[in-house]
């Protein structure tokens, strides 16, 4: 199991789709264009954190499943 809850702030994507060139196991663009999580386990977390970090919008959340501290983005 992926070490990260993955959440998507809907009011900051903007459907650049990077996140799911990057993780196309783990995001994909639903009819509004924007990105959701169809499965948070199909990808390393190294893949993950890569994908949200591409995110121009800072619009992917990942929270540390263990700790329940936000890993991304820093701020
Ligand atoms: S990279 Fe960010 S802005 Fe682009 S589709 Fe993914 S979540 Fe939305």
């Amino acid at each position: 199991m992926s070490k990260y809850e993955i959440k998507i702030d809907k009011f900051k994507c903007v459907g650049s789709t990077l996140c799911v060139m990057d993780a196309p196991e783990v995001f994909a663009l639903n009819g509004e264009m924007q990105s959701h999580v169809i499965d948070a386990n199909a990808a390393d977390d190294e893949a993950i954190l890569h994908a949200a970090q591409s995110c121009p919008m800072n619009a992917i959340i990942l929270i540390d499943r263990e700790t329940g501290q936000k890993a991304w983005p820093a701020r």
